[in-house]
């Protein structure tokens, strides 16, 4: 009787862990563009298999604001917000991102804890001279790769294509990356 009673619990976890899609919810912080978020949700799905919830706008509050007062700081994003499911703030402001031993911060594209269930995204920085299609591109490269950090991954140094470069504020090397995750990085996620 008893082993009858653990198979089928094994059974339900089985089922929950291999046909349950997870969720993400996606979070827009101040106005952001329908169409970012729509783009945002469909490329999210597609390459982690989440089901997306949009979420209604929070606005963009002075306690988030950066030293600097210019632009918001991405940390205190992440830690005003820090959820326990899994969150991906999009904002069309610009976030920086300042080492707590430093006075100096720089304007970034995103952060995710890792491991974590959090992380956040900016359009900002990927605008620049380019067509609105190319910078869906960059956004959706920013998007997977700063929800890879919350999956656990750290920045690859094993190939230039990952998605899992560390950018360093250059927008050349999101352009560079294929929509991909190296050998070395999918085995972390798919352990
Ligand atoms: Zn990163
Ligand atoms: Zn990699």
């Amino acid at each position: 009787m008893k082993k009858i009673v653990l198979l089928l619990l094994v059974g339900i976890f089985c089922s929950f862990t291999t046909h349950t899609p997870k969720t993400i919810y996606i979070q827009p912080l101040g106005d952001v563009n329908q169409k970012y978020l729509t783009y945002v949700k469909n490329s999210v799905t597609d390459f982690y298999g989440y089901t997306c919830v949009i979420q209604p706008k929070v606005n963009l509050t002075k306690d988030i604001l950066a030293a600097s007062k210019t632009r918001y700081e991405a940390s205190k994003i992440l830690n005003k917000f820090k959820s326990n499911e899994n969150l991906l703030l999009i904002t069309e402001k610009d976030i920086a991102y300042r080492k707590s031993t430093s006075f100096t911060e720089w304007g970034i594209f995103g952060l995710g804890l890792r491991p974590g269930k959090t992380c956040v995204i900016s359009t900002f920085r990927l605008k620049k001279g380019v067509t609105t299609q190319k910078m869906l591109v960059r956004l959706k490269k920013v998007a997977l790769h700063e929800i890879g950090h919350n999956l656990g991954l750290i920045h690859c140094t094993h190939h230039k294509d990952c998605l899992m470069n560390d950018a360093k504020g250059t927008i050349q090397q999101v352009d560079r990356e294929k929509i991909w995750f190296c050998s070395k990085c999918s085995k972390v996620i798919h352990k």
